[in-house]
């Protein structure tokens, strides 16, 4: 069985959720409430593949938010955390994808560290990041829906704001050796790690977000932050294409410049409905089908038995892992999400 570790967007999504769901007295509440609830398994899910395979799931809700970050509250957050991941495997799933921002927590803070929780003794081999999966659909995304604006890659910059992310340096390796694009423009703000990417791939120009976007094709969104970014006064091109793949949505989506498409990066369509509750709560468009790249993870993994943290770490997602696991998404029925 398999398992995702979610959350929900912010506060103000929390709150309308908890309304929607008829709890009005936590619907006024502030952070405290969502800092003092214990994580808990909010549906049960059946996967069925393109190939007539079921699988069956459970969605645990970490009650994290990512206010907790920028409100100082990094203990609650790492709590939160862990104890989702401790809930998970008491509920015995053998592979449990750490969604949203789980996985940058985890990573960020070091918990790899923090082994046991209270009585469980945490095994890491039971959890993925689903970051190989995401960072794969997002490239398919920029393959197939450049070719729909007319933009040839042997002709397009492509900017990627987060390049040396565990996401955002997958990216670079792949539209490197996979794809005759141009140039690469790698935007972040440590320029150690900066240096190390661009050694890395032997190219790449390190540039600011203001001198790097008006350049940009194709701009990939991939930083980690916990509220979006108003872009809207920095001039890009016409036809640019847009990938937001941060979850919050890193972008502020009134942007409304001619010739811009923003598509949802790292968001899959499965080609038939899932029997589960939890993404109308994540709003998507067609929330039977759509849903984040790194929850597919987890659940192809499962497909295909691979029960191993197929994406751990940081930075080590290879082009060949990428292949991988693209190729059990195409097998299963899965489409990199193509509709802006
Ligand atoms: P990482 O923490 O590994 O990388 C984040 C990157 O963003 C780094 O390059 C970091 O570099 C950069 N960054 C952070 N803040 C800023 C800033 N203010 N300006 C410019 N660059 C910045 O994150 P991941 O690669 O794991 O995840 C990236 C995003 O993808 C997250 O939003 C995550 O929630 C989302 N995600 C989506 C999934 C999906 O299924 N759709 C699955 C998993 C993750 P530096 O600190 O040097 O600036």
């Amino acid at each position: 069985m398999f398992g995702l570790i979610g959350h929900l967007t912010n506060l103000e999504h929390a709150h309308a959720k908890a309304h929607e769901l008829g709890y009005l007295e936590e619907s006024e509440q502030g952070l405290d409430l969502w800092c003092a609830a214990p994580p808990q398994v909010v549906d049960h899910i059946t996967v069925t593949s393109a190939t007539g395979q079921k699988i069956e799931g459970k969605y645990v809700e970490s009650f994290f938010l990512p206010e907790m970050l920028s409100q100082r509250r990094i203990k609650t957050a790492i709590r939160k955390i862990l104890n989702a991941m401790a809930c998970a495997q008491k509920e015995h799933l053998d592979i449990t994808a750490l969604g949203g921002f789980s996985s940058i927590i985890f990573e960020n803070f070091n918990l790899s560290a923090n082994k046991q929780v209270r009585n469980v003794e945490l095994d890491f081999s039971r959890f993925t990041t689903g970051n190989t999966h995401t960072a794969y659909i997002i490239c398919r995304q920029v393959e197939q829906y450049a070719a729909t604006l007319g933009i040839k890659l042997s002709e397009a910059t492509v900017a990627v704001c987060g390049a040396t992310g565990d996401i955002g340096s997958a990216v670079c390796r792949w539209l490197d050796r996979k794809t005759d694009v141009q140039d690469l423009l790698l935007i972040a703000r440590n320029q150690e790690r900066l240096n190390n990417l661009q050694t890395e791939l032997g190219r790449g120009k390190i540039l600011g977000l203001e001198e790097a976007l008006p350049l940009a094709d194709i701009v990939v969104w991939v930083a980690s932050m916990p509220q979006g970014v108003d872009i809207s006064a920095i001039p890009l091109k016409n036809p640019c294409l847009l990938i937001d793949g941060g979850y919050p949505k890193n972008l502020d989506t009134k942007l409304a410049q001619e010739g811009v498409s923003v598509l949802k990066g790292g968001i899959v369509e499965h080609s038939l409905d899932i029997d589960w509750k939890i993404m109308e709560i994540v709003e998507m468009d067609v929330p039977g089908r759509q849903f984040f790249a790194c929850f597919a993870e987890a659940m192809l993994l499962e497909f295909e038995q691979w029960h191993t943290n197929f994406s751990w770490g940081r930075n080590q997602i290879t082009v060949e892992k990428m292949e991988q696991i693209g190729a059990a998404s195409v097998k299963h029925g899965f489409q990199p999400l193509l509709t802006v």
